[in-house]
C-alpha cells in the first residue's frame, strides 16, 4: 500500500522509525545503504563535447578552412612556405581551443564551488532530540521539522502540521500555495496528495513534522531532474553584449579582409597568395578569445566576492551589481547586528532600565509575573542540539525575551502549548495558546499599534485595572521615549480564555502586561559603507517593519540619514499612494519606509524601476521572495534568511552584513572596468597588424609582418596579459563615481579611439620602424627584391613582430587604468598580470631565438641593439598615454567643478 493511505503509526512502522526519529547508529547505517540525499547533477553536455565545440565553432571553422587552403596552395605551388602557415594555423586552433576550454571549465568550476558554500541545513529528530544536519545526510525513516521558509529536503509523509501551506512552483509550475496536513489520504498522484511534502517544494506558511520516505534521486524531484536536467542557464545580458560585440568585430574583420583582397587583386597579386593573406587578416582581427575571457573575468570576480561574504548565484549579477543605483535594505540584521537585548520596560505605570547582561533583577519579579510569563511562552523558538551543543533556534528577539523572563521571573517549566497564531509582517503580532493550571491562557505579543487596541485592561500598580484614555496616552509617550533611543518596542499581553472562545474570538479583550524596549546595536561597518554609497552615487533606502521613530533613530545612528528632515513613509500611507505619488515621493534625497509589510517592498522596487533605477533589494522571509525576484539584484541573507528567499535571490550574503553589499558593488564595477581594459588592450594590436599589409600593398615593399606572426600575437602572446587585466583589483576611484548609465556600451567611441588612434598607431610606428631599420642595417634599399627565405627578410619581420610584443608590454601597463598615471598604478598588485608579461616575453624569445620557433614563424635571431631601439618607442607610447590621461583627468576635474 502506498504511504499516503497509511495511518501515522503504520507509516512510522513501515519505515522502521519511531516518534523520536531514528537512532544515530541506525541513521549512519542507512546512509551507507541509501547514499547521500543529493540530486546528482547530470551534465547536459559531457566534457568531451564541450571540448569538441571549441574546435568547431564558426571562427574555428574559418581557421580550418584557412589551413586547408594553405595546404592546397602548397600542393599547387610548392616552396612558398604555405605548408608552414598551414601547420601554424592548426597549432593556433588547437592552442586557442584548449585555452578557451580551460577558461570555460574554470568558470563553471568556480560557480559550482560557490554553490557548495550555500548553507543547506535541516532540523531532524535523532534519538528523540532535535538536531541540525546538512540536508544531504537525511535518510529514509528520518523525522524532519519544517517551518515557514524552509525548502523541503526530501520526499516526506506529514505526521503533524499547523497551518502548513506549500508552494510546488518548482515542481509543477503551480504558484498558488496548497494546504497540507498529516491525515491519511485517498489515492492521488504524489503532487496532489495532501499529506505529502515533496523535495524541491517549499513551505510558505505554518510548521510541521514529517517522515522521510525517499531521498536523493529517488524523490519525485530527482526523477524529474533525471529527465530534464540541462546544463546551465542562458547567456547573461553582458555575455549577449560581448557576443554582439564579437560579431561586430568579426564583421569588421571580414570587411577589411575582403577590401584587402580586392586591393591585392587590383595590384595583381597571385590569386592563392592573395586569398591566404585576406583570410589571415580576417582571422587576426576576429576576437576569438573575448567571450571566454569575459566569462573567466566574471568568475574570478565571484570568487573575490565570496571571500568578502557575498555569494553570487547567477554570474550576470556580478556586473548588474556594478550598475546598481539604489539599494533597498532591511534594517534588522542587515544594518544592525541582530544581537538583541531587552533594555527597558514600561510596566505597571513606570519605566524600568535593565542592564545589557548580568544578574541585576527588577525588585518585584513576582508582581510583574504576567509580563515575564508572556515573554517566556509567546515565541516560535525551537530547542535543538547542534554538534552536541544545546542551542535555541529562531528569532534573536524572542531569544532575548525568553532570557529576560528566565533571569527576572525564575525558571519554572512552561505550560503546555495547545496552538499558535503565527507572526506575520502584516499582522505584526503573534499569539500562543497554553494549558495553564486554571484553564487555557492566550499570550500575545507584537507591535504596540497591533496589540494595545486589543486590550481593555492593563497591569497597573495595584493589579489589573481598566485601560483608560489617560493610560493609553502614557503608553504612547513611553513608546515614543523608547523608540527615540532606537529601541524596538513590543507590547506584551495575555488573557485567560473562556472555554468557548475559538477562532477570531481569541485575540480580544486582552490584558496589557507592559511594553518592552529591545536594543539591537547597529553594525560597526555600516557607517563607513553608507559613506561609500554616498560617494558612489548610490541611494540607500531603508524598508522596515519597525516603528517610524525607531527606524529614524537607527537610520541616523548608521549615517543613512544626515539631514534634519528625512522623508518617512509608513505602510499605511504607502497603501493610499497612487503609483505616480510613490514615484514622486521617491525623489526625496533621504527616505525611509517604516511599518511596511513584505509585499509592499515589491511596490517600492517596482516604482524605482519605473524611474529607470537599477535596484538591489535585500530580504529574508518568504514574503520577500517576489521583491527579490523582481529587483535587478535580489540579495538574501545567509544566516537569518529562509531557503525560499535564498532561492529567489541573485546573491546571498553569508554574513547578513550591509557592508558586504557595498563591497560587492565595488567588485561589480571593477569587473566592468576590467573588461574594458582588456578590450582596449586586445584591440590596439590590430593596428600594427594591419598597417604592414597596407604598406605592402600600397608601397610595394616586402610584407613586414607575416600572417603566422599575426596569429602568434593575437592568439599567443596577447592572451595571458589580457587575462591579467581581467583580474585587476577594484580601484578606490571606482567608488567615487556615479554608477554607469544603463545605456552605456562596453565598446564606446572613446575606447575605440584610444585603442586604434593612440595605442595602435604608436605600435604600428614602432613595428614599421624596426622592420625598416633592420633592413637598412642589412644593406637593403627601397626597390630591392627580397626572397621570402632570405635571412635578412626573416630578421626584419622578426624585428617587427618583436617590436609589437614589446609595445604590447608597455600597453598592458598603460591599460591598467584609462585615466590614471602609470606612476600611480605602478607595477604591483597583480601577480597574474606580471606572469602574463613574463610568459609573453618568453614566447616572443622562443619564436625569435629557438630553431623550431624560427622555422614555424619564419624569423631569425635579432642582434641585441635591435631590442634596445625598441625601448624608446615603448617609452614614447607611455609618454603619449600619460599626456592623454592628464588631459582626461583635467577634463574630469573641470566637469566635477562645474557640477558642484
Ligand atoms: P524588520 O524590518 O525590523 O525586520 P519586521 O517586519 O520583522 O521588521 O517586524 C515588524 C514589527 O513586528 C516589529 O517592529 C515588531 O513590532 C513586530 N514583530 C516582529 N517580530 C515579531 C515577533 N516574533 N512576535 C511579535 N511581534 C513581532
Ligand atoms: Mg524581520
Amino acid at each position: 500500500m502506498h504511504i499516503t493511505h497509511l495511518s501515522v503509526p503504520e507509516a512510522l512502522a513501515g519505515l522502521h522509525s519511531s516518534d523520536g526519529g531514528l537512532g544515530t547508529a541506525e541513521a549512519e547505517r542507512r546512509r551507507g545503504e541509501y547514499g547521500p540525499n543529493r540530486i546528482e547533477r547530470i551534465r547536459g553536455e559531457p566534457l568531451w563535447l564541450r571540448l569538441a565545440r571549441q574546435f568547431t565553432h564558426f571562427f574555428a571553422l574559418l581557421l580550418w578552412l584557412a589551413a586547408a587552403l594553405a595546404f592546397f596552395a602548397e600542393y599547387r605551388d610548392p616552396g612558398q612556405g604555405m605548408a608552414t602557415l598551414g601547420w601554424a594555423i592548426v597549432g593556433v586552433i588547437l592552442l586557442n581551443g584548449a585555452f578557451s576550454f580551460w577558461q570555460g571549465y574554470q568558470a563553471s568550476q568556480a560557480m559550482a564551488a560557490l554553490n557548495r558554500l550555500l548553507p543547506n541545513q535541516v532540523t531532524t529528530l535523532r534519538d528523540g532530540r532535535a538536531c541540525r544536519l546538512a540536508a544531504d545526510r537525511l535518510v529514509p525513516g528520518d523525522l524532519v521539522l519544517v517551518q515557514e521558509g524552509d525548502s523541503v529536503p526530501a520526499d516526506c509523509r506529514l505526521i503533524e502540521a499547523t497551518g502548513l501551506r506549500v508552494s510546488l512552483a518548482t515542481l509543477t509550475g503551480e504558484s498558488l500555495p496548497q494546504a497540507r496536513n498529516g491525515e491519511a489520504g485517498e489515492d492521488l498522484p504524489p503532487f496532489a496528495a495532501t499529506n505529502l511534502l515533496l523535495a524541491g517544494s517549499s513551505v510558505v506558511a505554518g510548521h510541521g513534522r514529517a517522515l522521510v520516505f525517499a531521498t536523493g534521486m529517488r524523490t519525485e524531484f530527482g526523477k524529474i531532474a533525471r529527465l530534464t536536467q540541462t546544463g546551465g542557464e542562458g547567456p547573461s545580458p553582458l555575455q549577449r553584449e560581448i557576443a554582439r560585440l564579437s560579431r561586430l568585430l568579426a564583421l569588421l574583420a571580414l570587411g577589411i579582409g575582403t577590401l584587402f583582397f580586392l586591393i591585392g587583386h587590383a595590384l595583381g597579386l597571385p590569386f592563392w597568395q592573395n586569398l591566404i593573406f585576406a583570410i589571415g587578416i580576417i582571422v587576426a582581427n576576429v576576437p576569438e578569445g573575448l567571450l571566454p575571457s569575459v566569462t573567466l573575468a566574471l568568475a574570478m570576480a565571484t570568487q573575490r566576492m565570496a571571500r568578502q561574504n557575498a555569494l553570487i548565484r547567477h554570474l550576470p549579477a556580478v556586473e548588474t551589481l556594478g550598475a546598481a543605483t539604489v539599494i533597498c535594505t532591511d534594517k534588522t540584521g542587515t544594518l544592525t547586528l541582530n544581537h538583541m537585548s531587552v533594555r527597558r520596560l514600561y510596566v505597571a505605570g513606570r519605566l524600568v532600565d535593565l542592564p545589557r547582561t548580568g544578574e541585576a533583577r527588577t525588585a518585584d519579579g513576582e508582581r510583574l509575573r504576567p509580563l515575564f510569563d508572556v515573554a517566556r511562552h509567546c515565541h516560535g523558538l525551537r530547542e535543538v542540539t547542534d554538534a552536541g551543543r544545546h542551542a535555541v533556534l529562531g528569532d534573536p528577539m524572542e531569544v532575548a525575551l525568553v532570557e529576560m523572563a528566565r533571569r527576572e521571573g525564575g525558571d519554572a517549566a512552561p505550560y503546555r502549548r495547545l496552538d499558535e497564531l503565527p507572526f506575520d509582517t502584516s499582522r505584526r503580532r503573534m499569539s500562543t495558546l497554553h494549558q495553564g493550571p486554571e484553564g487555557r491562557i492566550l499570550y500575545c505579543k507584537g507591535a504596540p499599534e497591533a496589540v494595545v487596541p486589543l486590550c481593555g485592561r492593563m497591569l497597573a500598580t495595584d493589579g489589573v485595572e481598566p485601560l483608560g484614555e489617560a493610560r493609553r496616552e502614557r503608553l504612547r509617550q513611553a513608546q515614543e521615549d523608547m523608540a527615540g533611543r532606537g529601541l524596538r518596542v513590543l507590547a506584551l499581553a495575555w488573557r485567560p480564555l473562556p472555554d468557548s472562545a475559538s477562532g477570531d474570538e481569541l485575540e480580544r479583550e486582552l490584558i496589557l502586561a507592559g511594553l518592552v524596549g529591545i536594543e539591537d546595536p547597529p553594525r560597526a561597518e555600516v557607517a563607513e559603507a553608507m559613506r561609500r554609497c554616498r560617494e558612489a552615487g548610490i541611494k540607500v533606502i531603508m524598508l522596515t517593519g519597525d516603528h517610524p521613530v525607531t527606524a529614524t533613530a537607527i537610520a541616523r545612528e548608521v549615517g543613512l540619514v544626515t539631514g534634519a528632515e528625512p522623508r518617512v513613509i509608513t505602510g499605511g500611507e504607502l497603501q493610499r499612494f497612487s503609483e505616480s505619488q510613490l514615484q514622486f515621493a521617491l525623489e526625496a534625497p533621504e527616505i525611509l519606509f517604516a511599518r511596511v509589510s513584505a509585499d509592499q517592498k515589491l511596490l517600492v522596487v517596482e516604482a524605482l524601476q519605473r524611474k529607470g533605477q537599477v535596484v538591489a533589494a535585500t530580504g529574508d522571509g518568504v514574503n520577500d521572495a517576489p521583491a527579490l525576484k523582481r529587483a535587478d539584484i535580489g540579495i538574501a541573507m545567509g544566516i537569518g534568511g529562509t531557503d525560499v528567499a535564498r532561492q529567489a535571490a541573485d546573491m546571498v550574503l553569508l554574513d547578513d552584513n550591509f557592508a558586504s553589499i557595498v563591497r560587492a558593488v565595488e567588485e561589480g564595477r571593477a569587473v566592468y572596468a576590467n573588461i574594458r581594459k582588456f578590450l582596449t588592450y586586445i584591440l590596439s594590436s590590430n593596428v600594427p597588424e594591419l598597417v604592414p599589409y597596407l604598406a605592402f600593398a600600397l608601397l610595394r615593399i616586402p610584407l613586414p609582418l607575416t600572417i603566422v606572426q599575426i596569429l602568434a600575437i593575437d592568439l599567443g602572446t596577447d592572451m595571458l596579459p589580457a587575462l591579467g587585466l581581467g583580474a585587476e583589483r577594484p580601484h578606490p576611484q571606482g567608488m567615487r563615481r556615479p554608477p554607469r548609465p544603463r545605456s552605456e556600451r562596453l565598446l564606446s567611441w572613446p575606447l575605440l579611439g584610444r585603442a586604434y588612434l593612440v595605442l595602435g598607431l604608436c605600435e604600428a610606428v614602432a613595428g614599421m620602424s624596426l622592420f625598416f631599420l633592420v633592413l637598412h642595417w642589412g644593406g637593403w634599399e627601397y626597390g630591392m627584391p627580397l626572397a621570402l627565405g632570405d635571412p635578412l627578410y626573416r630578421q626584419a619581420t622578426g624585428a617587427c613582430f618583436a617590436a609589437i610584443v614589446v609595445m604590447q608590454v608597455a600597453n598592458v601597463l598603460v591599460c591598467r587604468s584609462p585615466s590614471e598615471s602609470l606612476l600611480a598604478t605602478g607595477l604591483r598588485g597583480n601577480r597574474l598580470l606580471l606572469w602574463g608579461i613574463v610568459v609573453e616575453l618568453a614566447l616572443a624569445l622562443a619564436i625569435i631565438y629557438t630553431p623550431p620557433g624560427q622555422i614555424l614563424f619564419g624569423t631569425a635571431a635579432l642582434p641585441a641593439h635591435a631590442w634596445l631601439v625598441m625601448l624608446p618607442f615603448a617609452a614614447a607610447l607611455i609618454v603619449v598615454e600619460e599626456l592623454r590621461k592628464r588631459a582626461v583627468r583635467r577634463q574630469g576635474a573641470n566637469l566635477a567643478a562645474r557640477s558642484r
